[in-house]
């Protein structure tokens, strides 16, 4: 491949990264139609309300790929169309002025946009149906140096959420987690930083509780998927529905089992403590490095030692991983960087590890979904009794390791034996060799 020679080529650079146009499959087909009806001055073609050929097929891609994403990007040359797949922003086809000019218009009437450019950033929304699912669209438009920027987020309205096991817990978290449900007492935090998978464990969560018949109420800033017979609250601060008031209502509703959207301020914490000490359960997330920072993070928050420790019932720390296509991954000597990273988390390499490689299956990205690596902390009695105490992280880890506590490096280990993913993966969600127990 010679790089030089593509960087000349004035693409803004993109031809020095690799190109999937495979991914806007649909699309391709739709151009081709359109420049066949063009040639042939087919009328049919007309562009006219409730026709928008490329639109869809855009969205067809996108859904077929399972993006959570679209990207229009303009630069010099044309609009290059970019996917997020398993959070992973990839290039795809690069379309001429006029081509995304109708594209992007189709897409504007689509979400009730002005069609004229914008000066200023605007957002709209549609609900689709295709293929018997049903997608809600969020877009936005921005203007920007090269011309408009447009992005799609895509949401399925109805059961996105996965079912627990599917979501990678190993069979005795897994255990430790049902475990939990059965009981239903104190609070469950899922942490973990932005971005990782914190919300769809979540909702796993409240998809199997549900299974159980309880009464169950979420208040949610925003409530992100509908989850059919779970009664689901929309913070609305400016009504004076904050987390404290929407604590105090949902306690009136008479609840078996509470979901707090996010903690994260001193409000919010002591909403989440409020109503756990009422006796009702109560779930939420939080941003925390791994589980036992979830402590810390409480006493930042204003709580106290003594509220921790009596309401703190189960953490699960989280990160996602890409997956490895199983049709195609491969066994190699681990390279220079990969040698490096099993040391620096205190471990011999082993002789092989797995690689991604890339086949049909996958759509040659050598990966096929995400995964969570995870950590499960259930707080007992002894826990309790450091947290009491004022206890430092540190410690409370020390104390964990000796009773066999599983970190999230166990797990991760445990994931890159098997062939779940790479080095490469476990090396981006960084904060790994802290602590080994
Ligand atoms: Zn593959």
């Amino acid at each position: 491949m010679d790089n030089a020679s593509h960087s000349s080529h004035g693409d803004d650079g993109v031809a020095l990264r690799q190109r999937r146009s495979h991914l806007s499959r649909d699309l391709q087909h739709a151009l081709v139609l359109r420049e066949g009806a063009e040639e042939d001055d087919d009328a049919q073609l007309e562009d006219s309300e409730g026709y928008y050929p490329e639109a869809l097929a855009l969205v067809q891609d996108g859904l077929r790929e399972k993006a959570s994403d679209l990207h229009l990007d303009p630069m010099t040359g044309g609009v290059l169309i970019r996917y997020r797949i398993d959070g992973v922003l990839l290039d795809s086809l690069l379309l001429s002025g006029a081509q995304a000019t109708r594209l992007i218009n189709q897409l504007k009437i689509l979400a009730k946009l002005d069609p004229t450019p914008a000066f200023s950033p605007r957002s709209g929304r549609v609900t689709l149906e295709l293929d018997g699912r049903e997608l809600d669209l969020r877009m936005t438009v921005a203007p920007c140096l090269n011309g408009e920027k447009l992005s799609i987020r895509m949401l399925e309205s109805r059961g996105v959420y996965r079912d627990l096991d599917e979501l990678g817990f190993e069979d005795s978290d897994y255990a430790k987690i049902e475990g939990w449900l059965d009981d239903l007492a104190g609070m469950l935090l899922v942490a973990g930083p932005t971005g990782s998978g914190k919300t769809t464990t979540l909702y796993g969560l409240l998809h199997r509780m549900k299974v159980f018949e309880r009464h169950l109420l979420t208040i949610e800033d925003p409530v992100e998927y509908e989850v059919p017979g779970v009664t689901q609250i929309q913070m609305d601060p400016r009504h004076g529905l904050d987390f404290s008031a929407g604590v105090k209502t949902m306690l009136r509703l008479d609840p078996d089992y509470m979901l707090l959207g996010e903690i994260r301020d001193e409000a919010s914490a002591r909403a989440a403590c409020d109503a756990s000490a009422s006796g009702k359960g109560l779930m939420s997330t939080l941003h925390s490095r791994d589980a036992v920072g979830v402590v810390s993070v409480l006493r930042n928050y204003g709580l106290t030692d003594l509220e921790i420790s009596a309401n703190l019932s189960m953490v699960v720390s989280q990160r996602l991983v890409r997956t490895l296509c199983e049709d195609c991954r491969v066994q190699q000597p681990p390279n220079q960087e990969e040698t490096r990273w099993f040391r620096s988390v205190g471990m011999t390499p082993p002789e092989e590890v797995w690689h991604a490689s890339g086949c049909e299956t996958c759509g040659e990205l050598g990966f096929s979904g995400r995964c969570g690596v995870f950590e499960i902390w259930r707080v007992d009695g002894e826990d309790y009794e450091l947290i009491l105490a004022h206890a430092d992280e540190r410690s409370i880890q020390e104390q964990l390791a000796k009773k066999g506590h599983r970190f999230l490096l166990d797990d991760a280990l445990a994931k890159l034996e098997k062939g779940v993913t790479t080095v490469d993966e476990l090396r981006q969600m960084g904060g790994l060799g802290r602590w080994r127990g």
